[in-house]
């Protein structure tokens, strides 16, 4: 077999000791699927891939990285678009996926206990069977992560109304870089013996301890759920309509939307009847009591007519729903049909200024020449530019680069952020000090050192 690691011999004999040889990848055909996420254009294989089945082997494993100074890359589905879970200096990726149990569901305590490895829709489907839902839904939920999505602290379609990841976490068993196993938080909904460790720990995208069982809140099932959708103009009428919508006291479930030329991108592949010559499309949507629903679809169709849109329909059935919600969360890949490669980024403005943010990227793509189609969250004012190119075209991505600095100098620039649910990785780190000041950055790096003193845990990344 022909090895690809870097690793010596003696130390993947350990690694095997720790988790079984069957769970330890070293040839250059095994560890090649993990050396990249779902970014483009960042990718090194690393030297060993290991999937531990327990807390105690993750712990062994991670003595065993400080003592010999190995780096380690947590994984769960790989679906990361800044590069998180690409291991830049090599060494072990700890795929995390067959930490695959639901281990309780809770009416009574509306809560889950649950592994890292299993999926958001996994765990939102048997939510569901007992009349519960897991409210954060990112659109990549049928594969990313529980463990993932907590490192990531991902948002979704739902976040306006309901919130992110980080509003669902109350405990976490986390595997520290040293080895210590801790449990943070819990079950309880009200808990503030100590520094808030299971906020600290959402979001640290895998630099601070591996997550190996967290315990998330639950609601209640909404009984109904419908959608409409709206046509405007331009971008600046869908914000106008945004503000006037928050503004009359209503926070729907979801408030999306999509600039003319994701419109196009998704009516092309996938053909479900959108007005094509919009400048923006709003998808509107809400759940919870139906004669409430609909109260507040009527209210948004109105607010939305009277912000001059060319045309508004809430759907009457809920397939007509789905199919709507699916316009949204194709966008990706009907975007990334227009050429070989499409770098998906994320940024995100105050609310008021979306339209504005809009119009500046689209000055930025026009004065770089590159395509750039923008939807996202209007109701969170979190915008995806996503940028398509070829990834042979070293000049195209040059400036796509450059345009994407300015886009997050642009975001920054209007009092908002370098990301609003993706995270920081690889890719954005390059504008990390200057959205956290130096003073800041030097707290986060003491944090680091704190969590992980040999500096093991994906390193290269944040804290670094
Ligand atoms: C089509 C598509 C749609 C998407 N939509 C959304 C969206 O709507 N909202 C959103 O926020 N994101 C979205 N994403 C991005 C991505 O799905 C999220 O970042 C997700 O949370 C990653 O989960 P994962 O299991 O794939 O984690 P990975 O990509 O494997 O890892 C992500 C990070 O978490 C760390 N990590 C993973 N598991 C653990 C663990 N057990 N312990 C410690 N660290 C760990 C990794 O080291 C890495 O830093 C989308 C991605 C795609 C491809």
């Amino acid at each position: 077999m022909r090895r690809a690691t870097g690793l010596d011999d003696r130390l993947v004999s350990r690694l095997e000791s720790i988790v079984g040889s069957e769970h330890v990848r070293t040839s250059a055909g095994g560890v090649a699927p993990y050396a990249r996420d779902a970014t483009p254009l960042f990718h090194r294989a690393p030297d060993a891939v290991v999937h531990p089945g327990s807390t105690d082997e993750v712990a062994a494993l991670l003595r065993l990285a400080t003592e010999t100074g190995t780096p380690v890359v947590p994984r769960g589905a790989g679906t990361n678009l800044c590069a998180a879970a690409v291991p830049l200096r090599g060494g072990i990726v700890l795929v995390l996926t067959r930490f695959n149990q639901i281990l309780e569901i809770s009416a009574a305590e509306l809560l889950a206990v649950c592994q890292p490895g299993v999926a958001n829709a996994t765990l939102g489907a048997a939510a569901a069977e007992h009349g519960l839902l897991y409210a954060p839904d990112p659109g990549s939920r049928s594969v990313s992560t529980i463990g993932g999505n907590i490192s990531t602290c991902a948002g979704g379609l739902r976040g306006l109304k309901y919130g992110v990841t980080r509003n669902y976490v109350l405990g976490l068993e986390v595997v520290l870089p040293t080895g210590e196993v801790i449990r943070t938080g819990g079950r309880l909904w009200k808990d503030v013996a100590g520094y808030d460790l299971t906020r600290l720990l959402t979001g640290s995208e895998g630099t601070l301890g591996v997550i190996t069982e967290a315990t998330v809140a639950l609601l209640p099932l909404p009984a109904y759920a419908a959608c409409g959708v709206a046509y405007f103009p331009t971008l600046a009428d869908a914000g106008r309509a945004v503000a006037g919508v928050i503004g009359a006291g209503i926070v729907p479930a979801t408030l999306e939307f999509l600039d003319n030329r994701c419109i196009n991108a998704v009516e092309d592949y996938a053909g479900l009847g959108l007005r094509r010559d919009a400048g923006a499309l709003l998808l509107f949507g809400d759940d919870g009591d139906p004669e409430r629903v609909a109260a507040h679809l009527a209210r948004i169709s109105d607010i939305c007519l009277s912000e001059g849109a060319l045309d508004c329909t809430t759907a009457k059935e809920v397939a007509e729903s789905e199919a709507l919600l699916a316009a949204r969360r194709c966008s990706l890949p009907a975007l990334a049909r227009l050429g070989p490669m499409a770098i998906l980024e994320d940024a995100t403005v105050p609310r008021p200024r979306l339209a504005e943010m809009v119009d500046r990227i689209d000055a930025i793509a026009e004065r770089h020449d590159v395509v750039i189609g923008t939807f996202g969250h209007a109701g969170d004012g979190n915008l995806h530019p996503t940028c398509v190119l070829h990834p042979e075209d070293t000049d195209a991505i040059e400036r796509a680069h450059k345009a994407f600095g300015e886009i997050f100098r642009a975001a920054m620039d209007l009092g908002g952020t370098i990301s609003g649910e993706h995270g920081i990785g690889a890719s954005k780190l390059p504008y990390l000090a200057e959205r956290l000041g130096t003073a800041q950055l030097d707290l986060l790096r003491r944090v680091k050192t704190a969590f992980d003193p040999a500096g093991i845990l994906n390193p290269g990344k944040l804290g670094s």
